[in-house]
């Protein structure tokens, strides 16, 4: 049974009224079902059945602690891009040696904390990071386990803004300097060479590319292992794309898992184990953002409804003009017409649905912005001055306030009159 369905033309989140959550939390109100969570880790981890592995959850798709939570509880490692999402993990109950830490741009104080945590590997992306964690690790007496990001240069067929495996884009090192660069690495004392990775982009809708990439860094793997250098862990990163409800076709985990298994057979006699960074695929499908209409209007060309949530709560129709599906929370079956939903702020891009066929709503109405549990609330901000919004974990039959919504008191914190 769908996370979010209805009961009687009225919409819930597993057995609790969205409605609900709504008069008890206001509006808007991120709500995540715990169980659709659990299915989705469960279905990426049987997908990899028979293949030794371990899943790194991407903790920037949804860093929210009681999210977190859940996916510790799960077994999940973590893969971050700041120290600040390794104290989200840990402050989780997640462990450090489960956690890989991924990103262009690690500062020296983020990798001093990170050995002093004992993460598990960093994710090389440039030969002048390697050099600084080689010199910060020694400096603290430690070793630090890396892979190096390669840039396999495939095209993942996403939208620009996230596609991150091809020559142009600022991500990992390219294939044509790995091998000597993994050679330095092998020497340094600071140093100790575990695996390869790459991640290639998010919200693929094809298998192909993922296949690509991997023959790319089996070929890697083979070749260092004539420079004697042992690898441990084949890194593939995430990017595996969910169904936004506008008829995308996505490949299913298993066949993701068939894709991967298959790309990586030539490997498996060495006892290499498989490290993936799933994020969207995990979190993305279990989280809606409920917002209510505050005003309707036409103008001259349009029908507009004005809702108080906005592009700071939600900023991927902002930033990607992505689609998110979006349901009434009482009575769907009514007729439609078509309008955009917009929010408060002042800007153009402050939109969730661009003539949308939708009911026609009544100010104080309920809307479900669905597929929103991954870069939703990670992504919020304060724009506008706009506190954020409050966050629920339902479970069955009940509910938690995993974020509390933020007030303005909040909204100074750390700021003064000069
Ligand atoms: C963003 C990111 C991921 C997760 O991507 P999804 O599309 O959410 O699965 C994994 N690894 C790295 C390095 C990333 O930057």
């Amino acid at each position: 049974m769908p996370a979010f369905d209805y009961h009687a033309h009225e919409l819930y989140c597993e057995d609790v009224p969205l409605a609900k959550i709504a008069a008890d939390v206001g509006t808007p109100v991120y709500v995540y079902s715990r169980g659709e969570i659990e299915r989705a880790y469960r279905a990426f981890d049987a997908a990899l059945e028979g293949i030794p592995h371990e899943i790194c959850y991407a903790v920037k798709a949804n860093s929210t602690l009681g999210v977190l939570g859940v996916l510790v509880q799960l077994g999940a490692g973590a893969d971050i891009v700041s120290a600040g999402e390794l104290y989200r993990w840990l402050r989780a109950g997640g462990v450090a040696s489960s956690v890989v830490f991924s990103g262009v741009g690690k500062t020296e104080g983020e990798m001093k904390i990170a050995l002093d945590a004992g993460i598990g590997c960093f994710n090389i992306e440039s030969a002048e990071e390697l050099a600084v964690l080689d010199r910060v690790a020694q400096s603290v007496g430690k070793r630090a386990r890396i892979s190096i990001r390669v840039n396999p240069d495939v095209d993942p067929e996403t939208h620009p803004y996230i596609s991150t495996g091809l020559k142009q884009n600022k991500f990992g090192v390219a294939m044509a300097e790995a091998r000597g660069l993994f050679r330095e690495a092998a020497g340094r004392p600071g140093l100790h060479v575990v695996g390869v990775d790459c991640h290639i982009g998010s919200q693929l809708t094809k298998t192909s590319p993922f296949s690509d990439a991997i023959a790319r860094l089996v070929e890697l793997v083979q070749g260092l292992g004539k420079d004697g250098i042992k690898i441990t862990h084949v890194d593939i990163g995430g990017g595996l794309g969910i169904d936004y409800g506008k008829g995308d076709t996505v490949p299913s985990p298993a066949e993701y898992g068939q894709a991967v298994r298959a790309g990586l057979a030539p490997l498996s006699s060495l006892g290499i184990k498989l490290v993936t960074e799933p994020g969207r695929v995990i979190v993305g499908g279990a989280g809606a953002l409920i917002t209510r209409v505050l005003y309707r209007k036409n103008n001259e060309a349009k029908h507009f409804t004005i809702v108080d949530a906005a592009m700071n709560d939600l900023m991927r129709p902002a930033l990607y003009n992505s689609y998110h599906p979006i349901r009434p929370v009482e009575r769907p079956d009514r007729e439609v017409c078509p309008t955009d939903v917009v929010g408060p702020i002042c800007e153009t891009g402050d939109f969730f649905a661009r003539d949308r066929a939708l009911p026609t709503l009544d100010a104080g109405e309920l809307l479900c912005i669905g597929a929103a549990g991954a870069y939703g609330a990670a992504m919020s901000s304060n724009y506008n001055s706009r506190p954020r919004a409050a966050e629920v974990l339902v479970d069955g039959a009940s509910f938690t306030v995993i974020r509390a919504r933020e007030s303005y008191e909040h909204l100074l914190a750390g700021e003064r009159l000069a």
